[in-house]
Formats: structure tokens, sequence, C-alpha cells
């Protein structure tokens, strides 16, 4: 929720903390999320389809939620490595973002970006549908007010068509929109 005050925006700032120690790799958490978000709500579970992924190492009890962030055009310049208890772990494994060098956090069917909108509705969420149905209490959510100064940002829709244009290039998208505004027409 966004309110504006004398040039500042005031927000709020909507955060669900993560307890890796408590995550028992369920995966509740990528059931609920991908069944709130498909098309009809609750008509299916995927977990392809979910914002929020476990990486799972089984041996060596280690589970590590990671919620979908935005989606980047460009793959990093670098890569992170990760070693816990002595496993490494591999490059990209925690990251959030929807990017061309891996197939996590976009949607199956149509490539397109997937990004936790923490569970955004009308009316909205009292929590997030993953919080929800963790009953270990891996994920717990808060709420905390802060202001800001007013940006624009880009929207979702402005997001998925960036994707689009990025993988099939710009003709190709105006050719197709234009053909399926004659077949609508017609
Ligand atoms: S907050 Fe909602 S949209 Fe985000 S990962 Fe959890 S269930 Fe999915
Ligand atoms: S629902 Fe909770 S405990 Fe289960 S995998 Fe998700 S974060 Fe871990």
């Amino acid at each position: 929720m966004v309110t504006v005050k004398g040039g500042l925006k005031k927000k709020t700032v909507k955060e669900i903390k993560v307890d890796v120690d408590k995550c028992t790799g369920c995966r509740s958490c990528e059931m609920a999320c991908s069944s709130f978000h498909a098309v009809p709500k609750y008509s299916s579970m995927n977990p392809a389809r979910a914002r929020i992924r476990v990486v799972i190492d089984e041996l060596r009890d280690v589970y590590v939620p990671v919620r979908a962030g935005e989606y980047t055009p460009a793959e990093c310049m670098g890569r992170d490595k990760y070693t816990i208890d002595g496993k490494k772990y591999d490059e990209c494994a925690f990251c959030r973002a929807s990017c061309p060098s891996r197939d996590y956090f976009k949607e199956p069917d149509s490539g397109l970006p997937l990004k936790c909108d923490m569970c955004e509705d009308d009316p909205p969420q009292e929590e997030p549908l993953c919080v929800q149905w963790c009953l270990s209490d891996a994920l717990t959510y808060e709420e905390r007010e802060e202001e800001e100064e007013e940006e624009e940002k880009p929207e979702d829709l402005e997001i998925g068509l960036e994707s689009l244009v990025d993988k099939y290039g710009l003709e190709k998208i105006m050719d197709t929109v234009a053909r399926m505004s004659i077949a609508k027409k017609g």
C-alpha cells in the first residue's frame, strides 16, 4: 500500500524472514504459491510455476527457500560460489533473479519471468500463502512503514514484455500482436 505525503511516499515494506535451520524441505511453500497463482486460482499445483523454490541437499539436511526476485535481461558478469557445511553449491543456486542463463523462475509454458508478488490480491492476503503453509515457521512475515522519494517503477506488464522482446525480438512481437489483433477483430 502506498500513500503520498509532501513529495515523499510512505510505503509499507513487507518482509518474509527465512530461518533455514527450521526448514524441513517439505515444499509446501512451493505448492501453496503455485496453487494460488494458478489460472483459475487453486486449479492446479505445479512447483515449476511457484515463485519460491527450495534448494535441497537431503544428505546434509540443508534446505534453503529462495523467493523469485526481479527479471534481468543480462547474465551476471561473475558468479557466486557457496560452501555450506563443506558442500559446494551450484553457481547461481541461491540467486533470486529470473535471467537468461537458467530456467528457474520462468513460467514453464511461456518462458515469462515469475516474480514473487507477496501474494498481492484484492483484498490482500493477511499473510503470504507460503508463510501460511510453512508449518515449521521457517518463513515468518513482518510489515513496517518506510518513507522514500517518489520514483516511477515499471509495471509488471512492462517487465514481461521486455523479457519477450529480449527472447524473440521486437519485430516478431509486433508482428504477433498485429496478427492477434486482426484475429480478435475478425
Ligand atoms: S509471498 Fe506469495 S508470491 Fe511470494 S513466494 Fe510466497 S506464496 Fe509465492
Ligand atoms: S514450507 Fe517451510 S519448511 Fe516447508 S520447504 Fe517451505 S520453507 Fe521449508
